[in-house]
């Protein structure tokens, strides 16, 4: 994450850890990705792979299908990823905290392994038509009948969904509570009847997102996670997870491209107009701030802090250094935007990751509610009238 090692009170074996895991990946180091094949699918074995080398859920107990280490060992191991130009462990961290702090023993056991080992792949059945930053206002119910739910309604940006066959799904159980107490969360598996899965092409030629429509679907009692009506707390614990800057190898993937700029402004020095190369110290200076507000992050969670609202910050600061990375860095090398990204898109990867950047102050929230969290939840201002 940085050359200047912080002290965590780091547990001894962390060294070891990252040595350890170095050597295994020069053994099994990442696959080929087929020239038409899918993202997840390729994501997906990768998952496997390194599921099998003992390399996923790190910090996850053993109980459910983890190495029941620390989160310093979960960070190390995105890191090297991220530091290897290796794509980060799919992103279920978010997902598996939600599930061991709101589902009953038996369905972390039932679920948590399998999805750590890559056995089910689960999508977030979160947003919808008219309910993206006002979540709250969403409009999908579950009925309760008897021992079981029907459940109609529609889901909108629901990533990979035609590649998963679980969904963290919300839903409204009863319409006369207020929007925070009448939603709950449920595992959907998606071949049941009544769901129907449509895959979106975005601008990258990617399909990543999907429309889920929900036609008098039924979902067994056992199916939902934690207690009728307290699905909001559960989403809000998911999205502060998802915000976070640890776990996800980010960093680390960012530092790279942060040492390609430096070196390009040291070599083309004459070259580069004034302007650019002070936005490349600009860069440098973003990902600095964001390395050490993560080394505060891993200090917290430490000593046993969960993520909140604060992980808005989180948020703003890796838009914040992700745009302007790939903004500058398509500047800096405009060779890149030109080639075969690799998706199926016009242009480089370089140009690839410039599009997805874009998407950085949308998803898991946008930046206008991380900032408008940040305002209430964390500084106590007041709302405007
Ligand atoms: C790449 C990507 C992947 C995604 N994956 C998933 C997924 O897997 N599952 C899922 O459920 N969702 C997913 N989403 C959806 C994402 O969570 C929503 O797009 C996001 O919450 C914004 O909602 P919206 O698109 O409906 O925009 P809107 O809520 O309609 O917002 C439109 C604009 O109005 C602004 N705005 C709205 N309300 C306020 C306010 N109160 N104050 C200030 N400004 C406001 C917003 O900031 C935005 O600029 C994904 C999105 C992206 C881009």
């Amino acid at each position: 994450m940085n050359d200047t090692p912080l002290d965590f009170g780091d547990p001894a074996d962390l060294d070891d850890l990252r040595r350890r895991f170095r050597a295994w990946l020069a053994e099994h180091p990442l696959p080929e990705r087929g020239a038409d094949e899918p993202l997840p699918t390729f994501l997906h074995r990768w998952h496997r792979q390194l599921h099998s080398g003992g390399w996923v859920g790190l910090d996850v107990p053993q109980v459910y299908g983890g190495q029941g280490l620390s989160t310093l060992h979960q960070v190390a191991i995105s890191d090297e990823l991220g530091a290897g130009a290796a794509p980060g462990i799919p992103r279920i961290g978010y997902l598996a905290h939600a599930l061991m702090e709101f589902a009953s023993e038996e369905q972390r056991q039932r679920w948590l392994p399998r999805m750590l080992a890559g056995e089910d792949v689960w999508c977030q059945g979160f947003s919808e038509p008219g309910a993206g930053s006002d979540l709250a206002g969403m409009s999908t119910t579950a009925t309760r009948e008897g021992d079981h739910y029907i459940v109609n309604g529609q889901k909108l940006w629901t990533s990979y969904a035609q590649y998963s066959g679980l969904c963290l799904l919300l839903a409204r159980t009863d319409r006369s509570a207020p929007a925070h107490t009448s939603i709950s969360a449920f595992a959907l598996p998606l071949d049941r009847a009544g769901v129907t899965v449509r895959p979106l092409r975005a601008a990258n030629g990617d399909d990543e997102f999907c429309e889920l429509f929900l036609d008098d679907v039924r979902i067994e009692e056992s199916e939902r996670i934690g207690a009728e009506g307290n699905g909001w707390p559960l989403a809000m614990t998911t999205v502060s997870y998802e915000r976070n800057a640890l776990d996800t190898g980010h960093i680390s993937k960012y530092g790279l491209l942060v040492e390609r700029l430096r070196r390009a402004a040291r070599d083309r020095r004459d070259e580069l107009p004034d302007g650019l190369r002070s936005e490349i110290g600009r860069c440098f200076v973003d990902y600095e701030v964001l390395v050490a507000h993560a080394a505060r992050r891993t200090a917290e969670r430490l000593a046993g802090r969960t993520a909140g609202p604060e992980s808005s910050y989180d948020k703003l600061l890796m838009t914040r250094t992700e745009q302007r990375l790939y903004e500058t860095a398509l500047r800096v090398f405009p060779e890149e935007l030109f080639g075969d990204g690799g998706n199926g898109a016009e242009g480089g990867e370089l140009f690839g990751e410039y599009l997805y950047s874009r998407a950085a102050s949308v998803y898991g929230g946008t930046s206008q509610i991380q900032r408008n969290i940040i305002a209430k939840q964390v500084l106590g201002l007041p709302s405007a009238r």
